[in-house]
């Protein structure tokens, strides 16, 4: 609630502070506010977008985590099969069947390429193939080689490759078989068609800059979208999933710059717990900013309007307000030069007779109420006809403004007036002022008016000499001529007992 004291305070401000600065500052306020509306609104915007598209991240690497897994399931449970069956010599004594059974599980399992079984020395003693080329070995292979030398039974991912017997790129997933003794027997394989996940990912929609892999956990890559074969094989263990963010946690979204193309992506990112693989799936910046980017463009642009158009009418108001403005301050001044003017003797610049008028009566009434003296002074210029006659009008002037200016320089108090009466003519109001002290005044002008020492051939004195008449009264009456009247007479006395003197009544 505003308090009297706030009240004054802003009206005291309001008075001080022009129009114009006001203005300026409310249309800058104005401007801040709404600014600072819009920053915090797109900011808030773009965190919503890239929430929602952390949701989209994580959906889509679940997604692909549990078709990869299923993938390899699948094909893990037909190696353990091929691994019991391998295991019975029986079963190897009729190869063209176990070729044909193979192929069957080949040919109804969607994502494998062929299964194959190498004896000890990588040789091809099965596969779901019919033909088997001519002193084929594998035991050149990683995989071969990996598992002949450590005893794990669990599965083998590897590196994506080119089958040697189709020319498809293939991922080797393979276990060891060992003998009844647990000695090394051999190596299973199913090799697992990469178009299986190329077609997986492409069901996903994500932007054109959009990527998705599947990698193994030390980086390399072993499908990816968009497919790009010299990607295949190449390492992102110095990605900052490989190297910073999978050591913090085994599944999260970032957004980081692509090492491969240098595309800014939100990545979901997931490690797999059954095996060693990585998938990761992520749509760029770019896209998942693109209505974010377009809104604020566009909110941007209406707000730039809106603080232009804003700008141009506060201008053109603040044009209008400093015209009134001036027109009221050139009003005032004129309004005060009149009132003075109206108040004012043009020829000696004291107060006229309208002024004395008007500050006699509220001299008058002040002193009524206070009961304080109020004194006033006529003066006139001695034989100033003949002063005139003998000087001519031109000097007469000079000598009235001369004395006038004479006896106002010698009144001081703030609240006497010196007042050119009329001709050569002057009163002077004291207000507050006893007798004694106004019959000091006068002899004071009286005396000062001697020592201008202008001369007067006419005068017996030699100079211009003036004669004053001098009242003082406490008013209990409502008639102020009385004042007036009193004076007067006592100027008329002055002059009567000689001139060149002051007399008081
Ligand atoms: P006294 O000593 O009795 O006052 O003699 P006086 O000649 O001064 O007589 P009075 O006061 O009656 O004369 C006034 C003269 O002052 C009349 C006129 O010639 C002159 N006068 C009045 N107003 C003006 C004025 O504005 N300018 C000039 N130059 N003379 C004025
Ligand atoms: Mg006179
Ligand atoms: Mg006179």
């Amino acid at each position: 609630m505003d308090t009297p004291e706030t009240t004054q305070g802003l009206y005291f401000w309001s008075r001080r502070l022009p129009a114009t600065a006001i203005s300026i500052v409310f249309m800058i306020l104005v401007a801040i506010s709404i600014v600072s509306i819009y920053w915090f609104q797109s900011i808030q915007n773009k965190a919503y977008e890239i929430s929602q598209a952390n949701i989209v991240s994580e959906n889509l690497t679940q997604s692909i985590a549990q078709q990869a897994t299923d993938t390899f399931d699948e094909a893990n449970i037909i190696l353990d099969e091929l691994i019991e069956r391998v295991s019975n010599d029986h079963f190897l004594t009729n190869i063209e069947a176990a070729q044909k059974l193979l192929t069957k599980r080949v040919f109804t399992t969607e994502q494998l390429h062929g299964l194959f079984f190498y004896d000890k020395h990588g040789r091809w003693l099965l596969s779901s193939f019919e033909t088997t080329p001519d002193a084929a070995n594998n035991s050149d292979r990683d995989y071969f080689i990996f598992h002949a030398n450590n005893v794990t039974l669990t599965p083998r991912i590897g590196r994506a490759i080119i089958s040697r017997t189709t020319g498809e790129w293939i991922i080797p997933f393979t276990r060891r078989v060992n003998d009844g003794d647990g000695q090394f027997k051999g190596v299973v394989l199913a090799t697992i068609k990469m178009t299986y996940f190329d077609q997986f990912f492409s069901k996903f929609s994500i932007d054109d800059n959009g990527a998705i892999f599947l990698a193994l956990n030390d980086g390399t890559i072993i499908a990816r979208r968009p497919f790009t074969e010299n990607l295949i094989g190449t390492s992102l263990a110095k990605s900052e999933i490989f190297s910073i963010y999978l050591p913090l946690s085994p599944a999260d979204t970032v957004m980081i710059k692509s090492i491969i193309d240098g595309v800014d992506r939100l990545f979901g990112y997931r490690l797999l717990q059954k095996y060693p693989l990585v998938v990761a799936a992520a749509n760029s910046k770019d896209a998942i900013l693109n209505s974010w980017r377009i809104g604020t463009a566009k909110m941007g642009a209406m707000i730039g309007t809106v603080l232009l158009v804003n700008t141009f009418v506060g201008f053109l108001l603040i044009k209008q307000v400093r015209h009134g403005a001036r027109i009221e301050t050139d009003l005032t001044k004129s309004q005060a030069t009149l009132e003075k003017l109206v108040l004012q003797d043009p020829l000696t610049g004291l107060a006229n007779r309208r002024h004395m008028e008007k500050s006699l009566q509220l001299e008058w009434l002040r002193a009524t109420r206070n009961t304080s003296p109020l004194s006033l002074i006529m003066l006139d210029i001695d034989f100033f006809k003949s002063y005139n006659d003998h000087y001519g009008h031109i000097a007469g002037d000079q000598c009235i403004t001369t004395v006038g200016q004479t006896a106002a320089r010698l009144i001081r108090r703030p609240s006497d007036l010196a007042v050119r009466y009329g001709g050569e003519e002057f009163a002077l109001l004291l207000p507050d002022t006893d007798s004694t002290g106004a019959y000091i005044i006068a002899e004071k002008i009286r005396c000062g008016v001697m020592d201008l020492a202008i001369p007067h051939q006419e005068n017996p004195a030699g100079v211009v000499t003036v004669s004053l008449g001098v009242h003082t009264c406490i008013p209990d009456s409502v008639d102020y001529q009385l004042l007036l009247a009193k004076a007067d007479s006592a100027l008329y006395s002055a002059k009567r007992t000689g001139r060149n003197r002051t007399a008081h009544t």
